[in-house]
């Protein structure tokens, strides 16, 4: 090897190649050869560089972090990460939802705020978004809503129209899009945004006690948005302004931060509350549930291979460790299904030993073979029970993450049994009403005329201006006016 200090190219083999210029003729002239090696490696490995990108929450931008348990809240979860003066390593993922791998940052849509917590009891994974809300409750309309966002088939593009449509079909949507085409439906940045689990989780203390629960991260860098005059500038002129922003940030030191909040609820109190606690569409007021704190999640190292640590990354809401577990939110146990095996399609069934979804602790699964597999079954013997040494589980040593709460019934295909105060206005209305001050109801009305001004057909905007005065009188009549049907 000559003594430069710039390493020889080399073949994927680590082989040190001739020519980063020529490829290997007969002659000067002439063609090139099929046992040029390098060249078709070169070639071949192009070819593959893509994965299927995300059907959903394309693109994203991401970085690693710790998360500090500042607080006590002991009483209400056993769970290690959330012990008291506990820092647990981390890794952060935001994102678009509907847009593509090549669409600009400042889009209006809700944004993913993944999580993925790498705690001594494995990968515990909680995957929100910055809204505490969503579009759908039951996970058999997630498919038919996320259409109704993307593409149409015959001409590939996107359609206002497809959206009002499924929107207006769908007035459990109201409070997220209510949220949607305010302020909120275009952060500043990633680290202007808060992020919310939207799903009620099960917190289990250490005496077996039991609380429902709801995550709020709040931006220590003070929420903030664009309008949609701004956005639209950026779309053209900075359209990876959001990545770019975090990646920044975290290269001058500048170390985004987040709150952890939590509203508790206890675990009996759930039937008889005033709106039912797991309906995705609906928040917990902050007046019947205060938020406690519990710590603090600091960005800090960003990934030093985009491709590897961010693209590859797989969250999955199916992780939750111990002192943790799920609720009957539809769509979070229909998410438990989904994620892992758009993973499984999109990199791999080995997708957990890649590098960011990699455990921090040993693993001891009777998972073995398939492709891309690089890390060694570590086991006695390759199926349980076994007498030769190999891992074995025990009910006694750890609660099954699953099976957090009881039920019984018929089985039916019907919606969630109504409380109190469950309809599919009330908690919208009272955004505009109580939360909005007049500027922002200003901005609201004007973000929703412009957006069914762009393709929406008649029907359909009738329909959306009964669905805006089915959330408040008021703005129903201004949208009415703003698109010409007051
Ligand atoms: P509060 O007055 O206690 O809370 C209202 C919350 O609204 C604020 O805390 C803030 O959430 C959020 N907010 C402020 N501006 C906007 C905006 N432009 N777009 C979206 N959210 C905004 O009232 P309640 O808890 O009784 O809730 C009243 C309504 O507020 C709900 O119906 C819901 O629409 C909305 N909301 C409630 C949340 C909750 O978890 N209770 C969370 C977010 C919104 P934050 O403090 O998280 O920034």
């Amino acid at each position: 090897m000559s003594e430069s200090a710039v390493p020889n190219t080399t073949t994927n083999a680590g082989i040190p190649v001739a020519s980063d210029e020529h490829s290997l003729t007969v002659g000067r002239d002439g063609p090139i050869l099929l046992h040029d090696h390098y060249v078709i490696e070169k070639m071949a490995q192009f070819n593959r560089e893509r994965v299927p990108e995300r059907v959903v929450h394309a693109k994203g931008s991401g970085a690693y972090g710790v998360f500090e348990t500042t607080e006590d809240v002991s009483r209400y979860t056993k769970a290690t990460l959330f012990q008291p003066g506990k820092r647990t390593e981390m890794l952060a993922r935001f994102s678009t939802v509907a847009g593509e791998q090549g669409s600009p940052d400042t889009w209006r849509d809700p944004r993913g705020f993944a999580l993925k917590f790498y705690t001594e009891d494995g990968n515990y994974d909680l995957v929100g978004n910055n809204t505490p809300v969503f579009f759908v409750r039951d996970t058999i309309k997630f498919q038919d809503f996320i259409r109704s966002q993307k593409r149409r088939p015959d001409n590939g593009l996107r359609d206002h129209d497809m959206q009002w449509d499924f929107w207006t079909l769908s007035p459990e949507s109201a409070h997220q899009v209510t949220w949607l085409m305010g302020d909120r439906g275009i952060p500043r940045s990633y680290r202007h945004m808060n992020g919310y689990s939207s799903h009620t989780y099960l917190w289990i203390n250490a005496d077996g006690e039991r609380f429902w629960v709801q995550y709020h991260f709040k931006t220590d860098q003070g929420v903030d948005f664009l309008t949609q005059e701004e956005a639209d500038r950026l779309a053209g002129s900075d359209p990876d302004l959001h990545r770019q922003d975090l990646y920044e940030a975290i290269e001058r030191g500048d170390n985004p931060s987040w709150t952890l909040f939590v509203q508790i609820m206890p675990f009996d109190a759930a039937p008889d509350y005033r709106f039912n606690p797991f309906d995705l569409t609906k928040v917990w007021p902050h007046g019947d549930f205060p938020l406690i704190k519990v710590g603090r999640m600091t960005l800090n190292r960003n990934p030093e291979d985009y491709f590897v640590h961010i693209e590859q990354a797989a969250f999955e809401p199916s992780n939750v460790v111990p002192g943790i577990s799920v609720s009957p939110d539809k769509m979070l146990l229909g998410r438990i299904f989904s994620y892992p095996d758009t993973h499984r399609y999109r990199i791999g069934p080995n997708y957990t030993q890649l590098p960011p979804n990699r455990p921090h602790v040993p693993v001891h699964s009777y998972a073995k073979d398939g492709p891309m597999r690089f890390e060694p079954a570590r086991v006695a013997a390759p199926y349980a029970p076994n007498s030769k040494g190999g891992p074995a589980a025990s009910p006694e040593r750890y609660d099954d993450p699953a099976a957090g709460w009881q039920t019984s019934g018929e089985m039916v295909r019907e919606a969630y049994s109504l409380h109190r105060e469950d309809d599919d206005w009330g908690q919208a209305g009272t955004m505009v009403r109580e939360v909005l001050d007049d500027a922002a109801r200003d901005r609201l009305v004007s973000n929703i005329v412009g957006h069914l001004l762009a393709g929406v057909s008649a029907p359909v905007l009738e329909r959306a201006v009964q669905y805006w005065r089915n959330v408040d009188k008021d703005l129903g009549d201004r949208v009415a006016a703003g698109v010409g049907k007051g």
